[in-house]
């Protein structure tokens, strides 16, 4: 069935990935919020997407203007709500990084209830809702919650958590309860091609590695996932109406040394870390990087590597993840499609 679905934040990196998507593999119709209708940087590679001209709608909305998405969501089916700040480093967590975010999927919320049509809502959490750091020996699952973070110990992992809770807390409101399905995808790093030339944080990591910017390699073990998979599993979390709750969004978890591997296996040609940098240095080191992204390398350095459970969303939304291998090729190859790393030596 055709449904009218709308995706905040429709022109970041994930988001526009879920664009793209809904109108190709899609008969829907996509409406999108922007915060700023007139910056064409934010606003072209939309509007150039094909079915764009018949079936893509863009709107002015930001998540900290009470109100500002009752009129948009007017005659929608579904919400997907990506918009969120991405940034670790700021000056003030609580107004740059938590406000916006807890703030802002309350206003999604209230606007979905007096929308009276939204009946389904999809989320872009993080895994980092689930936990800002790996715990040997322990699969983080849907049932995990951080309980770390805060506004000095990742900001932005708390601003997740929060957010989260928020809309748990919101849909449990007898004036709430039953109005609309509600579900969460938690992606971990999240790598692949972009739609725009500007660098996702979680895609700096393999433009440092190939620009000589990472001095040695980092004791460092993430999960990833492909932007691709990630875009796939919020409209699978449209379409599949028993779908509901949190849902794990990981391929695999590598170090970054195995990361380092492949890169220098299939591009020979850049000049690569090559020697493991102590814990203890990358620690001292992590105090110059400013807050956000010193505290994210404290809880991670050293720390051994992520398990985590991706059968939910394999087994409800029928998601198949992409290789981490073929994710972080795409990704390097698309840096330099945009000159954001050199060509080869
Ligand atoms: P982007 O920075 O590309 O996307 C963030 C989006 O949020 C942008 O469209 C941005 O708009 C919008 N936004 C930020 N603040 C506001 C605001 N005050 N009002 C309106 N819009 C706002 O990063 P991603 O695509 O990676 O992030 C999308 C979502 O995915 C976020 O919720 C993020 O937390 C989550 N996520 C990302 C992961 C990753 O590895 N990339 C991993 C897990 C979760 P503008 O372009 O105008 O700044």
């Amino acid at each position: 069935m055709t449904k009218t679905v709308f995706v905040t934040g429709a022109s970041g990196y994930i988001a526009s990935h879920i664009v793209e998507q809904l109108l190709t593999t899609t008969t829907h119709t996509v409406r999108g919020s922007v915060r700023n209708l007139k910056d064409a940087a934010k606003t072209a590679h939309l509007t150039s997407l094909p079915h764009a001209a018949e079936r893509l709608q863009l709107v002015e909305a930001d998540l900290t203007t009470d109100g500002a998405f009752n009129q948009a969501f007017q005659g929608c089916d579904a919400v997907i709500h990506t918009a969120s700040p991405y940034v670790l480093n700021v000056k003030d967590p609580q107004r740059d990084l938590v406000d916006p975010a807890e703030q802002g999927t309350l206003n999604v919320l209230r606007a979905v209830v007096s929308s009276g049509t939204v009946r389904t809502v999809v989320i872009t959490s993080s895994m980092v809702a689930m936990t800002d750091e790996p715990v040997p020996g322990h699969a983080f699952t849907e049932a995990d919650w951080n309980t770390k973070s805060n506004l000095k110990r990742n900001a932005y992992s708390y601003s997740k958590v929060r957010a989260e809770k928020a809309a748990w807390e919101f849909v449990e409101l007898p004036e709430n309860k039953d109005k609309f399905r509600l579900v969460f995808i938690h992606p971990f790093a999240v790598i692949g091609p972009s739609h725009t030339k500007t660098v996702n944080v979680s895609v700096e990591i393999i433009q440092e590695i190939v620009t000589g910017k990472m001095p040695g390699i980092v004791d460092l073990n993430f999960g990833y996932v492909d932007v691709r998979d990630v875009a796939r599993a919020h409209i699978r979390a449209v379409e599949v109406e028993t779908a509901q709750g949190r849902y794990v969004c990981a391929a695999e978890a590598w170090h970054l040394e195995k990361v380092i591997e492949v890169l220098k296996r299939e591009f020979p040609g850049y000049c690569y870390p090559s020697f493991r940098l102590p814990n203890a240095l990358v620690c001292v080191a992590s105090y110059f990087e400013g807050q956000g992204r010193g505290s994210f390398l404290r809880s991670h350095i050293g720390k051994g590597g992520y398990e985590f459970d991706n059968a939910k969303i394999k087994k409800d939304l029928g998601m198949e993840f992409m290789s981490v291998e073929t994710s972080v090729m795409d990704t390097l190859k698309d840096l330099r499609k945009w000159g954001n790393v050199p060509e080869e030596k």
